[in-house]
C-alpha cells in the first residue's frame, strides 16, 4: 500500500498545504510519500476549528460520552491494525513485529486506559466550617484546558501521539497535532478513524511540517492555543518554552535522557544482560528511555561485557518485513550523521570499541538507508562528552564501579533525569538504590515495563511535569472552584 500523498487534517477535512516535501524511507532512501506542509494559514485554520469545536456540542459532552468515543477510537484502530502497522513501518523502518507488539498495540491501550482513568475520576468537594455554625460547600469542576498543541517526535510516532491525544480528548479538549516531519503517516491515518468513532470535526486536527519557521513554530506561537504538550529533544523544549512565554501558556514536556543502568554483582546476570540488551538496543536505541550508560560492579564487569557483546552480535539488521530482523535503521541519514559523529568522538575520547563503531555493509539494496552498527564502548572517562550527551542511537558506554555509593553518584551525575534501571537480587538494595535515582522512572530488574496509570516524565533536562493516569488529567484540565455559602 502506498499512501503517496499525506495531507493535513483541518476541521474534519483533508487539505493541502503551503508547499510539499518528500518523505524518504530510512531503509533504502527511496521516496515513500509527498507530504503537504502546513503554512500559517492551515495552522490558523486548525486552531480556529479546534476553538469552534470546543464551543460546539463537543464542549458539552459528558465524561461517559467521551469515554465511549475513546473506546470506539481504540476499536477502529484495532479494525485497521495492519494499516497502522504498515504506515508506521514505512515511515520508521522498524521491524514489523515491533510495530505490532509495541507501537500500534500501545496506541489501542492508550485510548482504553484513558477511557478508564477519566471514568474513575471523582469530584473534588468538601464542606467548609464557618464561624457561627454556618457552612459553605466547595467543589471543583474540571474544565478542559482548551485548544491543546500536541507536538511529537519520530521514534514511537503513534504511541507517543496517542499517549497525549487520548487524555486530551478524554478531558474534553480539542487538539492540533504536529507530528514529526519524519513520521507523518500514522497521525494522518488516525484522522480517518476519528469521524467514524464519533469525534466531531475540529476536535482532532493534524498539521504537517518542521519546527522553526514551519508548522511547529506557527503552532506554538499561535495566540489561540491554551497549552502545549511536547515530546522531543531538550533543546526543542527550551525553544518551545520561549515561544509560549509571551502568552504564559502551560507546558508538559517529555524530553531527552542519558539513562543509566546499574548492575550489582548480586544480580541474576543472565536476566540483567538480557534486559540490558533490550534497554540499549531496542528500536535501534531510539527510545528516550534507552540506556546509554551501564555501570557494572567490578567482580562481574568482564562477564557483563562479554554477555552484552554476545547479545549485540546476535542482532540482525535488515528489512522490517523479514521475520529474522531484530533491528531497523536509524530514522534518517541526517540522524545517522549525528550518531556517526559520536562514534568518531568516542574514539577521540579514548574509547575502546567493543563491538560496532561504524556503518554495516548490508548490500546494495540497503546502501541508501540510515544503517549503523550496534556499538558498545569501554574505557571512557566519566567526563567524556559521549558519557554526558544523549546520542539517541544503539550505543552504550560500559563502566565499572566498586561500591553502591559510587554507582548512585555516577548514575545521578547528569543534567538529564528520565529513567534508570537497577539490577540486583537484593530486594532491599533494589528499593534503596531506585529511590535514590534522580529520575522520573526507576526500574528494578526490568526496563520499560509500563502501567499507564503511573506517572511518566523526567527531572532536569528530561522534562517538566508528569503524564499518565491522573497526572495526565491534571495537565489536560483546569479546575474551577465553586464555593456556595449554605
Ligand atoms: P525534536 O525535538 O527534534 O522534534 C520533536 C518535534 O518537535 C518534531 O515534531 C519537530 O518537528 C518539532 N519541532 C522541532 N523544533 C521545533 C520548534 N522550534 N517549535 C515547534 N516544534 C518544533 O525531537 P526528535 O529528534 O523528533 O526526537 C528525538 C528526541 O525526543 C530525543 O531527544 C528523545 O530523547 C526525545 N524523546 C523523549 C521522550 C520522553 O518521553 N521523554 C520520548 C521520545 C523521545
Amino acid at each position: 500500500m502506498g499512501q503517496a500523498e499525506i495531507m493535513n487534517f483541518v476541521d474534519g477535512a483533508f487539505v493541502t498545504g503551503a508547499s510539499t516535501f518528500d518523505k524518504l524511507s530510512p531503509v533504502d532512501g527511496q521516496v515513500t510519500a509527498t507530504v503537504h506542509e502546513a503554512g500559517r494559514a492551515e495552522v490558523d485554520a486548525a486552531v480556529t476549528a479546534a476553538r469552534r469545536a470546543l464551543d460546539g456540542p463537543w464542549g458539552r459532552t459528558s465524561v461517559a460520552d467521551r469515554a465511549r468515543v475513546l473506546r470506539r477510537i481504540a476499536d477502529r484502530i484495532e479494525e485497521r491494525f495492519e494499516d497502522f502497522v504498515e504506515a508506521e513501518v514505512r515511515d520508521t523502518g522498524k521491524p514489523v513485529a515491533q510495530a505490532r507488539q509495541l507501537d500500534v498495540a500501545r496506541a489501542v491501550a492508550n485510548f482504553r486506559s484513558f477511557a478508564d482513568t477519566v471514568s474513575a475520576a471523582g469530584l473534588d468537594s468538601y464542606l467548609t466550617e464557618l464561624p457561627g455554625g454556618r457552612r459553605a460547600l466547595n467543589y471543583a469542576i474540571a474544565q478542559p484546558l482548551g485548544v491543546v498543541a500536541v507536538i511529537v517526535p519520530w521514534n514511537l510516532p503513534l504511541l507517543l501521539l496517542t499517549w497525549k491525544v487520548a487524555p486530551a480528548l478524554a478531558c474534553g479538549n480539542a487538539v492540533v497535532v504536529k507530528p514529526s516531519e519524519e513520521t507523518p503517516s500514522t497521525a494522518t491515518l488516525l484522522a480517518e478513524v476519528m469521524a467514524d468513532a464519533g469525534v466531531p470535526a475540529g476536535v482532532y486536527n493534524v498539521v504537517h511540517g518542521f519546527g522553526p519557521s514551519s508548522a511547529g513554530e506557527f503552532l506554538t506561537t499561535h495566540e489561540g492555543i491554551d497549552g502545549v504538550t511536547f515530546t522531543g529533544e531538550s533543546g526543542t523544549g527550551s525553544a518551545i518554552m520561549r515561544a509560549v512565554a509571551p502568552a504564559v501558556r502551560p507546558v508538559s514536556f517529555e524530553l531527552g535522557g542519558k539513562n543509566a543502568a546499574i548492575v550489582f554483582a548480586d544480580a541474576d546476570l543472565d536476566k540483567a544482560v538480557d534486559g540490558l540488551s533490550r534497554s540499549v538496543f531496542a528500536n535501534t536505541g531510539q527510545v528516550c528511555l534507552c540506556t546509554e550508560r551501564v555501570y557494572v560492579q567490578r567482580p562481574v564487569y568482564d562477564d557483563v561485557v562479554a554477555g552484552l557483546v554476545a547479545k549485540a552480535r546476535q542482532l540482525r539488521l535488515g528489512r522490517p518485513e523479514h521475520p529474522d530482523t531484530t533491528t531497523g535503521p536509524l530514522i534518517s541519514v541526517a540522524h545517522r550523521e549525528k550518531v556517526l559523529s559520536y562514534l568518531a568522538l568516542a574514539r577521540d575520547e579514548g574509547a575502546e570499541t567493543l563491538i560496532g563503531g561504524g556503518v554495516p555493509d548490508l548490500g546494495p539494496d540497503l546502501a541508501g538507508g540510515a544503517w549503523v552498527e550496534p556499538t558498545l564502548w569501554a574505557g571512557l572517562d566519566h567526563g567524556a562528552r559521549t558519557v554526558r550527551e544523549e546520542v539517541f542511537g544503539p550505543v552504550a558506554a560500559l563502566m565499572p564501579f566498586d561500591h553502591e555509593e559510587d554507582a548512585v553518584r555516577l548514575a545521578n551525575d547528569t543534567r538529564y533525569g528520565l529513567a534508570a534501571a537497577v539490577w540486583t537480587q537484593n530486594l532491599e538494595r533494589g528499593h534503596r538504590v531506585a529511590q535514590r535515582m534522580r529520575v522520573g522512572m526507576a526500574w528494578v530488574n526490568t526496563w520499560f515495563l509500563r502501567d499507564l496509570r503511573s506517572p511518566f516524565g523526567g527531572v532536569g533536562l528530561s522534562g517538566i511535569g508528569r503524564e499518565g493516569g491522573q497526572h495526565s488529567l491534571h495537565f489536560y484540565t483546569q479546575p474551577t472552584n465553586v464555593c456556595v455559602q449554605l
